[in-house]
């Protein structure tokens, strides 16, 4: 049909300009949301993430689905960007703690070493003294080669826990076994005392030895000479609870949240004089983590400290890598 009239081209001329005007929104909409696009891409080349904005619109087309996945792409890249950067102030950290924890005793044993030699060797009032000396830093090398390496593997997953039933009487005798020298050096004579029937507890038996030996070391190091420590175990809410009591120097309460990090100290030379690294009561905690448990701290300044921590009566699946 010939359209001849001007009444006919009138709903042509409308329908022509309302598809213009749809295809022009069509258009304009399209290229807000292609610059969008380009706009998250350039943020995350540039790693200007704290600017990223959400797509207005939720998922539907491809463009829309485009989008939203290029957004996501950007925010988990921040993250693993942010996790980098954590991981490597705290490697920066690590590697300088380590290095001033190893510069003290390596210079003691080259300047005593250098004063023996020198002539000290055949004076008598002095060359035992400093062979001894030399003794006490390398010892203090060794603790640190000894907790570092612990250390690394619990921070790398390598730290497995086994979850074996024992008995808690065994745990505190392995443990006051491994201290015994110290205890004596110091004449300390820590006692046991253990709850009649205990249950046997769930975990892996020689880091929870190690738990323990931490502990009661600290109890003998932080301690007088001839001072008194207790490993103590009873029944508390279903699990077994075991307690490490000293009535040594006591901790500050400003203190007390912050022993578990790693190298903190409350009196650095008095730790350092024991032979202490600083990693003892990280690693009590990191293995106390894997077992699903926290260690908690009581103590009063000049009456003594209270380290206690609980274990499953119950096998526990919940052992993971600390
Ligand atoms: P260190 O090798 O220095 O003993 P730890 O991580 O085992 O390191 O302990 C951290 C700090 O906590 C110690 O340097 C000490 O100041 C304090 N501390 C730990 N246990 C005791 C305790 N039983 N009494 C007093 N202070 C303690």
């Amino acid at each position: 049909m010939l359209w001849t009239s001007s009444a006919g081209w009138l709903p042509l001329g409308v329908g022509l300009a309302s598809a213009a005007a749809v295809y022009g929104a069509g258009c304009l909409w399209l290229h807000r949301r292609l610059r969008h696009l380009q706009n998250i891409l350039r943020q995350i080349r540039t790693h200007d993430f704290e600017d990223l904005a959400p797509p207005a619109a939720p998922e539907g087309d491809e463009l829309g689905t485009l989008l939203w996945e290029v957004y996501r792409t950007g925010q988990s890249l921040e993250d693993e960007i942010q996790e980098l950067k954590e991981m490597e102030s705290y490697r920066r950290e690590f590697i300088g703690n380590v290095s001033h924890e190893l510069k003290t005793p390596i210079f003691s044993v080259q300047g005593f070493a250098e004063t023996l030699l020198d002539g000290a060797l055949d004076d008598e009032s002095v060359n035992r003294t400093f062979l001894e000396k030399i003794l006490h830093h390398a010892n203090r090398l060794d603790n640190l080669a000894r907790d570092l390496s612990t250390i690394t593997k619990i921070e790398t997953d390598e730290l497995n826990m086994s979850g074996e039933a024992f008995s808690v009487m065994d745990l505190c005798e392995a443990a006051l076994e491994s201290v015994e020298m110290r205890a004596e050096e110091r004449n300390v004579h820590p006692r046991m005392e253990i709850a009649p029937n205990l249950p046997d507890v769930y975990g892996d038996f020689d880091r929870l030895r190690r738990v323990l030996v931490n502990l009661v070391d600290n109890a003998i190091k932080y301690n007088e000479e001839g001072g008194s420590v207790w490993l103590q175990a009873e029944m508390k809410d279903g699990d077994v609870e075991l307690r490490v009591v000293d009535n040594g120097i006591g901790i500050p309460e400003k203190h007390q949240s912050r022993l578990t990090e790693r190298f903190y100290r409350v009196d650095k030379s008095r730790s350092r004089h024991q032979g202490g690294t600083g990693l003892g009561l990280a690693i009590v905690k990191h293995i106390l983590g894997a077992h699903d448990r926290a260690l908690h701290v009581d103590s009063t300044p000049g009456e003594g400290s209270i380290f206690r921590f609980s274990l499953s009566t119950r096998p526990t699946s919940s052992l993971h890598p600390a």
